[in-house]
């Protein structure tokens, strides 16, 4: 324990002290800066410049704290957030570990020293009435002031260029000890420099940091004698205040000192876990800019989120050492209390443990990558099924068409990582064949799909493929596509859950194909969904639980989840129509109403519908599903027609139609439901809903259910069979009728030409919300690389789309990338299955996402045109404030306004980032810019709130094709349109006539 009564010197950390500051030793803080400036004595320095090139190999310790001079006492208040981490001292927050491939530049000017004078009772007099409550330990009495810089060099890993970039190093060490000129640095070397190194500065001098070029650095450095009023304090000489004010002995000190040796312990232990982590994070930050990420995405998310999550262990670590050495200091602890947290044998095997699996994980990923790339070498595509929404319950015919085996030459290798270790033998086997078959058949096409990554459990390695079809009857994809507008009949169905959805889409496409039972029962029928349902026959009302298609249960809507509609989604159904146009038929099925679960439940599925609806190019009939005889409607009924003409006009209202199901009681007529909607549809204001002979149809599912349970087995009389008979010929025509209405008599409506309504515009805007948000954060940080004259590069938006259903969770920590100068938040999606997330975190803070953001430095690119890029945010601004008022004021969403959180969103996010991570001068001040913006939108909003004017539905549209074509707007609005697409394409099913066979051509399946 050393003397209180010593001076010390000391590295200044706080950079706001001056001559008579008092100072606290223990926290290394300045607790009381002197009202007016002291009298001083400046003394000039003999030698003022220290400069050192440093090998990131020789730097075994990293301790980067003792590097730059700081005392231990110093050094464990800077470790353990007793002292905010201030410029030269952030470079604790270094992201990367220091390895043979860093170097190290310390350079420290030192222009003068001042000082108190010599006469301490003069001094005295000067400075009166000192709080003697402050806990001040000592005065600082002297103090050097000039330029402290480290740069932090990392060099790409090639031994040549190494030696290439150390010769450049060493000039600049030459350079910044003054001995050459800095024009030494040629633009080859500026070149040389810019593309195989990166390079962060810490300095007490905010200009330099944020700086990325040497030659920057060293022009800086050489006009530095410009102005002695730039230099800040680099050290401080502080004596005790006893010296000063005897009367301070008497209180007694404030603080403990704690053991040097106890220090050293916490300092070790601390060290090495932040080398552990920032290890992983430079091998997983490297391994992103790779090609992990485009496989192996998820597995590779899940391996930053295990480091978030390690890292959150290390705060609590250093919370839990704070608080002790805090109560150490305050003799309300000893020192015996320190191996208990750092020699815990059982949380340091969790620890190693989590930390071993990270690495090894990452290993196995590199390993998997290395054969992906080998399987695409060999003309395999590679599916990551866990991205085709496979689920747990899926059938095996959902999961055939989830991967989309329409294409007849397709052969599925489907394995996981397990089952290709466990049986090396089989794989190997079947990967040959496969290669051998696609040799003979060059037109085929070899997909692996890998099951390691979802939650279905795959049991054994499977070829799946489609039945060969003659070369003529080949579909081709495109005309499939493009045939889809005039060719397809696409029909909506809503209708109450519970109603029988299920059922009567798969009756109705056999009644199509099937002019008669007859013809049904003797070919084979077509499933477009399994389903299975309880059925009662003979005298006694014996039940039987028959099946349609291969299905396991579990999914079925009809019978094991009766009044709890296990749809959430949209999907859809599409078939070849039995007739001779050889047309298709669409079929959406939609959540049901009325859902058990509430009104609440009800809006959710419509809001969901009536997105889906929005990304549709158009619909030939909307088709509402009713029981005939009801007593009442069930009240979702008129809630969903009056959504659904927010968003589609009165244009549509000729496409509704009306079908019954089970109407074989009410002799095919809707019975008493017809007053009741009457009643209901004129007392709507969206217009006038056609209800007569013409749109409504009467079906009987019954005939239907018979024909499967006849497949099931199960006898019938022969009363019953006739009546079946008729009931199948009834639905059929009724079909026919149908379908010939929806052909002849009611025009296409057309959604994706010119749709305008505040609904679709409502939907638009909310589209809109984070591309904008993302453009202006992404222009904010432009202009702020363009205002440092040294930095000649800018940030891109690299949009990249999700395919697969994903949310942002709002509350889980992001993981943070150094890119260029700049944190940037990466957001890791969220899957939510069955209402639930891994992360814990309720489904209401997630909000769906359709693709990430990644981003690139553009290196000497031309100068950003700041004018333009002003500009640009001025009318971003401008515009969130217009749209968010429109919303305000002509839609639902009256108290929600997405903008406002949107930035207020942005701001946490940049605000975490400055705290957790540094450097963080362009993030601050990112910060700072995002608040203006703020601000800026406030007065927007307040000056057009207190107008009052409203902009018609027309200028809304103009504004919004305005803003869709900036700059950075097109590219995230195009993956948004391309996530969306792609995520109706995994809830649609195309079911060809032919059932298909799946062939397992590896021959040993019995
Ligand atoms: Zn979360
Ligand atoms: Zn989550």
């Amino acid at each position: 324990m050393h003397s209180p009564l010593h001076s010390i010197e000391h590295v200044a950390i706080d950079s706001s002290g001056d001559l008579g500051s008092l100072y606290n030793e223990y926290f290394d803080s300045i607790v009381q800066t002197p009202s007016r400036s002291s009298p001083r004595e400046t003394i000039q320095i003999e030698d003022p410049v220290k400069c050192d090139l440093i090998d990131g190999s020789r730097e075994k310790s990293q301790n980067l704290l003792a590097l730059i001079g700081m005392r231990e006492n110093a050094r464990l208040n800077t470790l353990l957030n007793f002292v905010p981490r201030n410029r030269l001292t952030s470079i604790i927050n270094h992201p990367y570990p220091i390895d043979k491939y860093t170097r190290l530049i310390y350079y420290c000017y030192t222009n003068r020293n001042e000082k108190l004078p010599r006469d301490a009772a003069a001094f005295r007099k000067l400075s009166q009435q000192k709080d003697r409550h402050t806990g001040a330990t000592h005065i600082i009495t002297s103090f050097s002031l000039g330029i402290g810089v480290i740069l932090i060099i990392q060099l790409l890993p090639n031994d040549q260029i190494v030696a290439q970039v150390d010769k450049v190093l060493r000039k600049c060490v030459r350079i910044l000890k003054g001995t050459h000129k800095p024009t030494a640095i040629t633009s080859n070397d500026e070149n040389l420099m810019q593309q195989n190194t990166s390079i962060v500065v810490y300095s007490n001098m905010s200009y330099l940091t944020g700086v990325t070029s040497l030659r920057d650095v060293c022009q800086f450095i050489n006009r530095r004698d410009e102005s002695t009023e730039i230099f800040r304090p680099l050290a401080y000489n502080l004596n005790p205040i006893q010296l000063f004010y005897p009367e301070y002995a008497q209180t007694g000190l404030p603080c403990i000192p704690v053991e040097s040796s106890c220090n050293r312990k916490i300092e070790e232990y601390l060290l090495q876990y932040l080398d552990t982590l920032k290890r992983l994070k430079q091998s997983l930050d490297s391994k992103e800019t790779q090609v992990l990420s485009v496989n192996l995405e998820e597995p590779f998310y899940e391996l930053q989120r295990r480091w978030l999550n390690l890292k959150n262990l290390y705060e609590h670590d250093v919370q839990l050492l704070k608080d002790l050495v805090n109560d150490i200091r305050h003799g309300r602890s000893d020192t015996s209390r320190v191996d208990e947290i750092i020699s815990n044998k059982k949380i340091q095997t969790i620890y190693d443990n989590k930390v071993k699996s990270i690495v090894d994980d990452l290993h196995n990923l590199e390993h998997k990558q290395q054969w992906i790339a080998d399987l695409i070498k060999r003309k395999f595509q590679y599916y990551n099924v866990g991205k085709f929404g496979v689920l747990q319950t899926d059938s095996e015919l959902t999961i055939k068409e989830k991967l989309n085996l329409n294409d007849s030459y397709n052969r599925i290798l489907c394995s996981t990582d397990h089952l290709n270790k466990n049986n090396a033998e089989k794989f190997n086997r079947l990967h040959h064949d496969l290669v051998e078959h696609n040799r003979k058949n060059p037109a085929s096409h070899l997909t692996y799909a890998d099951f390691s990554y979802c939650s279905f459990p795959l049991k054994d390695i499977t070829i799946l493929s489609s039945q060969d079809q003659p070369e003529g009857q080949k579909e081709s994809k495109e005309r499939g596509n493009s045939s889809s507008t005039c060719d397809t009949i696409d029909i909506l169905l809503l209708g109450e859950t519970g109603v029988g959805k299920s059922t009567f889409i798969n009756a109705f496409a056999n009644y199509l194909i099937f002019e008669t039972l007859d013809e049904a029962e003797t070919s084979q029928p077509v499933v477009l969904m399994p389903v299975s349902f309880m059925i009662t026959t003979g005298d006694h009302f014996e039940e039987h639980i028959v099946k349609f298609g291969d299905s396991d249960d579990s999914s079925n809507e009809d019978f094991s989840h009766a009044g709890q509609s296990v749809t959430q989604r949209c999907k859809s159904y599409t078939f070849q129509m039995g007739d001779t146009h050889q047309r298709k038929l669409r079929i959406i099925d939609t959540p049901g109403f009325g859902d058990t679960r509430g009104i609440e439940q009800d809006d959710m599925n419509m809001q969901h519908i009536l997105e889906y609806i929005n990304n549709l190019t158009h619909l030939n009939a909307i088709c509402f599903l009713l029981k005939p005889n009801s007593a009442r409607l069930h009240i979702s009924f008129q809630s969903y027609l009056t959504q659904l003409f927010s968003l589609l006009d009165p244009n549509a209202l000729n496409n509704i139609i009306f079908c019954f199901t089970s109407a074989r009681s009410t002799f095919y007529t809707p019975g008493d439901t017809a007053p009741l909607i009457k009643t209901v549809l004129s007392s709507l204001s969206i217009g006038n809903v056609p209800f007569s002979k013409k749109n409504v149809f009467c079906f009987d599912s019954e005939s239907f259910r018979y024909l499967v349970a006849r497949q099931n087995k199960i006898r019938f009389d022969n009363n019953e069979k006739e009546e079946y008979e008729m009931s199948w010929k009834t639905s059929a025509s009724e079909s026919k009728r149908l379908i010939e209405y929806i052909r002849k008599d009611i025009t296409v409506y057309r959604i994706d030409n010119n749709l305008q309504s505040l609904k679709h515009a409502q939907f638009t805007i909310l589209g809109m919300v984070r591309p904008i948000l993302e453009t202006i954060r992404n222009s904010l940080r432009n202009l702020i690389l363009c205002s440092k004259d040294s930095v000649n590069a800018r940030l891109e938006l690299d949009p990249k789309v999700i395919s697969h259903p994903s949310t942002n969770c709002m509350l889980c920590v992001p993981y943070a990338c150094l890119v260029g100068q700049f944190w940037v938040a990466k957001t890791i999606p969220h899957e939510i299955q069955n209402n639930h997330c891994i992360c814990e975190c309720s489904p209401d803070q997630h909000t769906p996402i359709h693709y990430m953001l990644n981003h690139k430095v553009v290196k000497n690119s031309s100068k950003t045109d700041r004018d333009s890029v002003n500009h640009l945010l001025v009318r971003l601004c401008r515009a969130c404030a217009q749209f968010s008022h429109f919303l305000r004021h002509s839609t639902d969403l009256s108290s929600h306004d997405p903008f406002f959180v949107g930035l207020i969103q942005l701001i946490t996010e940049e605000t975490h980032l400055c705290n957790n991570y540094k450097p963080n001068d362009l993030n601050t001040k990112l910060v700072a810019d995002l608040r203006m913006q703020q601000k800026e939108y406030d007065k927007h909003s307040d000056e057009m709130e207190r107008k009052g004017t409203q902009k018609s539905l027309a200028d809304i549209y103009d504004l919004i094709n305005t803003v869709r074509e900036y700059p950075m707007m097109r590219e995230q609005l195009v993956a948004i349109n391309e996530g969306q697409r792609k995520l109706m394409k995994l809830y649609e099913c195309e079911v060809s006539r032919t059932p298909r066979k799946y062939v397992d051509i590896s021959g040993d399946s019995s």
